[in-house]
């Protein structure tokens, strides 16, 4: 079942009317690459009705491009996608933007985000006789804009999607942006050379010398053609649930969001830390890049020097190894190294972004001691990860959550270190200058905004027991050749 709802985390980048928009999509999505690097892919074409030509395969978007590739999907339309998924549905098969030949053409998509009612709408899909090609939701969404049934076609079909959904699609004429009525992932317009372009962050526009001309707001669809720019806003007005965890880990640094740059939040969120949790110390040291940000705030805030004593290892490049527990073990002390005369005999604050499984926290706690620190605080600038993320984060279950399983007191104990200090919602949502009620903050108090069904796969897999054999039917069930 698992395969049916994938958590991925994903970069969406298009372009309408430019000479060189495959060129400009794989730079974009190479600025966008932190938000998923198992597979890239562009689709292009060139002039109305003309075919879909694509190009995808597992990799990075510099393993996955050559030059020639380039050249062979040239075309002054384009979308494309970067994705990561966890282990389970990490396939070529998998791998964005898909397209279908259907009864409106030809159609392609690129998603970030997650559903939340994809395993049924499948299953209902399935009974009607779609046949679907991957395991992902994102396909549930291509097959209900496929359905040449909807009478009012585009838009009744994005209305039974729920969850979060930052998309791209391509039509026969079109460039099409679609952000789901929560906002939980961001999407944005830019402009060059009189083209426009979308992306998942702003920093894919400034690599490619793009203006940033406004976010697609929540619930807004915008629709690109020969005649421009135009939006439709076809759901319900819902409040807006932005994923604050763009904000404290996932968003590229240099990005802007609502009109803030994401560094400067962080920045601000290690100074409230600072001052929820003062301690005396020496020096203050990131757990590089995660940390980097809320750790210079957090040392400027207390006036206790900073310093980069955790060396990066930036040639890991990616493993192919499944990510089991031995894997990651191995993985986060290959990572980092530390500059040991920059700690010995001293007392750290080491910060962090966040804590899930606490691998990471573990290992860096005992690469200090290691190093002969006399006392280890770790500081960390965003609230204990309680609960699943079921909008496109990879959090694993709530059972491997440390802070879901021990107290403030054991996780200390567990990490090994002298204290611990979380930033709290309210100092949190401070930071980003804006107000509670416009996130999602469900990972830290389990407030979904769209309600998940937690019997949904149970749902499923009940009905999936009831479907009928293929020649051999049940007595109780429809036969597919004998009535
Ligand atoms: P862990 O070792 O499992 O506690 O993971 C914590 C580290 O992973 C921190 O350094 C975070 O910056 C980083 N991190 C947090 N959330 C995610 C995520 N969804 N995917 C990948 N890395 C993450």
């Amino acid at each position: 079942m698992k395969n049916y709802r994938p958590t991925h985390e994903c970069g969406v980048f298009a372009v309408f009317g430019h000479p060189d928009a495959a060129v400009l999509t794989y730079y974009g999505l190479y600025a966008l690459q932190h938000r998923g690097q198992e597979s890239a892919g562009i689709v292009t074409a060139g002039a109305s009705n003309s075919p879909f030509i694509r190009h995808v395969n597992m990799g990075l978007v510099s393993q996955v491009f050559s030059q020639n590739d380039l050249e062979r999907i040239k075309g002054t339309r384009a979308v494309g996608h970067v994705r990561y998924s966890t282990s389970g549905s990490s396939n070529l098969i998998n791998a964005q933007p898909f397209v279908v030949n259907t009864a409106r053409g030809q159609i392609a998509i690129a998603h970030n985000g997650n559903l939340v009612n994809a395993a049924v709408l499948r299953e209902d899909l399935e009974e009607n006789g779609s046949i679907f090609q991957t395991s992902t939701d994102s396909e549930v969404i291509l097959h209900l804009l496929a359905q040449p049934s909807e009478p009012s076609g585009v838009f009744s079909a994005l209305r039974k999607v729920h969850g979060a959904f930052s998309l791209v699609l391509m039509s026969e004429r079109e460039v099409i942006g679609v952000r789901d009525p929560f906002g939980f992932r961001p999407l944005s317009i830019g402009k060059i050379d009189g083209a426009w372009v979308l992306s998942s962050e702003t920093c894919a526009f400034d690599l490619i010398h793009a203006e940033f001309v406004r976010e697609v707001e929540p619930g807004e669809v915008v629709i690109i053609d020969e005649k421009g720019i135009r939006s439709e806003w076809p759901f319900k007005k819902e409040r807006s649930a932005f994923c604050i965890f763009e904000y404290v880990y996932f968003a590229r640094p240099d990005s802007i969001i609502a009109d803030i740059n994401v560094a400067r939040v962080r920045t601000e969120m290690g100074r409230e830390l600072a001052r929820l949790h003062p301690v005396e110390a020496d020096v203050v040291i990131p757990v590089p890049d995660s940390g980097n940000y809320a750790a210079l705030g957090l040392a400027e805030e207390l006036g206790i020097p900073y310093s980069h004593a955790f060396v990066r290892n930036h040639y890991i490049g990616r493993t192919f190894l499944q990510p089991s527990q031995l894997i990651r073990d191995f993985n986060v002390r290959v990572k980092l190294n530390l500059i040991k005369e920059s700690v010995e005999g001293k007392r750290v604050i080491v910060v962090d972004d966040s804590i899930v499984r606490g691998t990471t926290a573990r290992a860096r706690v005992v690469n200090l001691r290691e190093a002969g620190a006399k006392e280890v605080h770790m500081r960390i600038s965003c609230p204990p990860h309680k609960y699943s993320c079921f909008y496109g984060i990879d959090f694993p279950d709530p059972e491997k959550l440390l802070a879901n399983q021990l107290s403030l007191d054991e996780i200390r104990d567990y990490l090994g270190c002298d204290s611990i200090g979380y930033l709290d919602v309210p100092s949190m949502v401070r930071a980003t200058g804006q107000k509670q009620n416009q996130f999602c903050l469900a990972c830290f108090n389990s407030d979904y905004p769209v309600p998940v069904d937690p019997n949904l796969d149970k749902y499923v897999l009940e009905r999936r027991g009831h479907r009928p054999n293929l020649l051999a039917a049940e007595p109780s069930s429809p036969n597919l050749f004998s009535t």
